[in-house]
């Protein structure tokens, strides 16, 4: 559809004002259909740039959040990535875009279900499950990038122990109301942390998350 095709360029040209310089990352989000990953109601506002609800009290995060991230995780073809909090899947068919060996964890199972529908839809293979992330998933580890897109209150250790050598952990940690973007690398067998902006996520559920109200 071409007007959508149009709201997707700008919203590509609006993501360079706002600072992401990753071109391979801007040409992915250009190709993939964002508009496929929102229900019916939010259709017409999905190149905004903006988190739009997806059901369960849950968001698609705001396309700059996802640009940043993406950016932060440094992505290579053929590069191993497991992302907790699969929600709508767009964040997941960025990286298989990319060229990532995609592996993503989501607790709702309604959501993982219309995320996996359109994952087959468009032809990506990306393997899921249901569950609790934030004890990572042990049978594909070490990831060489690990993407948490729900506020963590602390980094679950599980993941750090499933990051690969020289492998990048991306994850917003802070309170319920507001966190701050943390870059965990891991160099020769230790961690070295980064924190960068501040964010404003949905609550990440789980053992090593925040408790189920
Ligand atoms: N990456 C998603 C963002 C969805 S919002 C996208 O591109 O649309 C974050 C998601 O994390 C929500 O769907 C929420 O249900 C999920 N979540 C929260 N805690 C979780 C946990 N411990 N394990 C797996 N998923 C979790």
């Amino acid at each position: 559809m071409p007007r959508l095709d149009d709201e997707r360029k700008e919203m590509i040209d609006l993501l360079r004002e706002r600072g992401i310089i990753d071109d391979r990352v801007l040409t992915v989000m250009m190709k993939v259909e964002r508009h496929l990953f929102v229900t019916q109601p939010f259709f017409n506002r999905a190149y905004e740039d903006t988190a739009l609800p997806i059901g369960k009290e849950q968001t698609i995060s705001q396309p700059y959040t996802v640009a940043f991230m993406t950016q932060e995780l440094q992505p290579r073809s053929g590069m191993k990535v497991l992302e907790i909090g699969t929600g709508s899947g767009y964040q997941a068919a960025v990286l298989a875009e990319l060229g990532c060996r995609v592996y993503t964890i989501e607790r709702h199972l309604e959501l993982l279900n219309s995320a996996r529908r359109v994952f087959e839809k468009l032809g990506y293979r990306i393997i899921s499950r249901g569950g609790d992330g934030t004890v990572g998933w042990t049978e594909f580890a070490p990831y060489d990038g690990i993407i948490v897109t729900a506020g963590a209150p602390e980094v679950p250790e599980p993941l750090m122990n499933q990051l690969a050598e020289g492998g990048r952990l991306v994850i917003p940690v802070g309170d319920l109301t507001a966190q701050r973007l943390r870059i965990i690398t891991k160099v020769n067998g230790g961690f070295e942390t980064k924190e960068l902006q501040g964010f404003k996520f949905v609550p990440l559920i789980g053992k090593k998350g925040w408790e189920k109200k």
